[in-house]
């Protein structure tokens, strides 16, 4: 099969769909690849490091859409691109078309098979391409909420660790999911006291397991949260209701029960957020405060680090990418979990809840 890589357009995406490891694994099994002119300049592979396994270098993504019987990306297709597919490609990247009628219906016209990572799923019944941007964010978190807590960020001027005869900052963790564990992680190495809160007892009970003392595990009702964001140096946001805006857990009215230059980062706020003041922000400009308390609200975290982003998800991407170019659209009956990407094929949306979300077409 052609594999067609073109540089990611929308802006301030750095990521691209296939690292140069992956285009060789392609190469490797007979595949041909067509990388667009720079796409991986954001994650610092030129278009030599592609020529190097043997990829072939278009001049435009007009070449790329023109030839490729399958696309790989990593953001949803922007408007200059939809209208390039055509009803013999595959278009494999992350969609989110419940949210987005113009690119659900610009899917439709072009007749494309469009395969979401989003909404691919694995035997624990999770979404594992979802997963790793997760992981990156919510590590993250940590780094940044850290380095607002500095004085020159608004912050309350401590070091998360503290020094030995200093306290450590106290770090709460709302949601204890894929981006909570990771966050959790990230915070206990660098000798925060870390609480993590979620509704769900079994989380709980696996979370204190794995983490052990080194972390306090409380179920999150509204009134021992309160309690204990009064005390956090550092609140991160990681709840997740499948399907749902982010419940608000944490009002305006508490933010003046806090201490003063605590840092909110609320991850969830690509759902909405889970704090009332919480509003998105950009990489450019991250933050903003109120009532004393920094907020940070990047909802693409994971595009400020392109590499490990990029790699991370390539390494969940690949077993798929490997499995359609062998076997073309086959590979989807195959696979019931790649099958349950299928957002839109021949010319229908296929996937209920983007259905559902959409409605009829007006
Ligand atoms: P997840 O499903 O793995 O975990 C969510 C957790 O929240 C679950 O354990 C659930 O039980 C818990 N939860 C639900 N309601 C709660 C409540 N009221 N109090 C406490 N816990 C509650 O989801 P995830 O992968 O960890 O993602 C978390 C959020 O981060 C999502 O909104 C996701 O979209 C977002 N996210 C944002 C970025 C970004 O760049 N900003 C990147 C990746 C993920």
């Amino acid at each position: 099969m052609l594999v067609g890589v073109p540089k990611e357009i929308k802006t301030r995406e750095f990521r691209v769909g296939l690292v140069p490891s992956s285009v060789a694994e392609l190469v490797g099994r007979g595949h041909k690849v067509l990388v667009e002119t720079n796409a991986g300049a954001g994650i610092g592979a030129g278009d030599d490091a592609y020529r190097a396994v043997g990829a072939e270098i278009a001049a435009t993504a007009a070449d790329v859409f023109a030839k490729a019987e399958m696309i790989v990306k990593v953001k949803e297709p922007q408007p200059s691109e939809w209208v390039q597919l055509s009803s013999d490609q595959i278009l494999f990247t992350y969609l989110h078309l419940a949210a987005d009628a113009p690119q659900a219906y610009g899917l439709v016209d072009s007749g494309c098979t469009a395969i979401a990572y989003e909404t691919i799923t694995d035997d624990q019944g999770g979404l594992p391409l979802l997963a790793p941007m997760s992981e990156v964010a919510g590590r993250l978190a940590v780094v940044e909420g850290a380095s607002h807590l500095k004085a020159n960020a608004g912050g309350r001027g401590i070091l998360i660790s503290g020094v030995p005869g200093t306290a450590p900052a106290e770090v709460v963790i709302i949601g204890g999911g894929v981006v909570g564990v990771n966050a959790a992680k990230m915070a206990v190495g660098l000798g925060a006291r870390v609480t993590v809160f979620d509704r769900s007892v079994p989380r709980l009970r696996y979370l204190s397991d794995i983490f052990g003392n080194a972390i306090s595990t409380r179920y999150s009702s509204n009134a021992v949260l309160a309690e204990a964001v009064k005390q956090a140096d550092m609140v991160i946001g990681a709840v997740l209701i499948p399907g749902a805006s982010a419940p608000q857990l944490i009002t305006r009215a508490q933010l003046s029960g806090m201490k003063p230059g605590a840092v909110l980062v609320d991850v969830a706020i690509d759902q909405g957020g889970c704090f009332e003041t919480s509003k998105p922000t950009t990489h450019d400009d991250p933050t903003y405060i109120i009532d004393d308390i920094v907020h940070y609200c990047v909802a693409n975290m994971p595009g400020s680090v392109p590499r490990t982003s990029s790699e991370a998800l390539n390494n969940a991407t690949l077993p798929h990418v490997l499995a359609l170019a062998d076997k073309g659209v086959a590979a989807l009956d195959d696979d019931p979990h790649l099958m349950n990407g299928l957002n839109v094929r021949n010319g229908e949306i296929v996937y209920q809840a983007v259905l559902d979300a959409l409605g009829s077409r007006s």
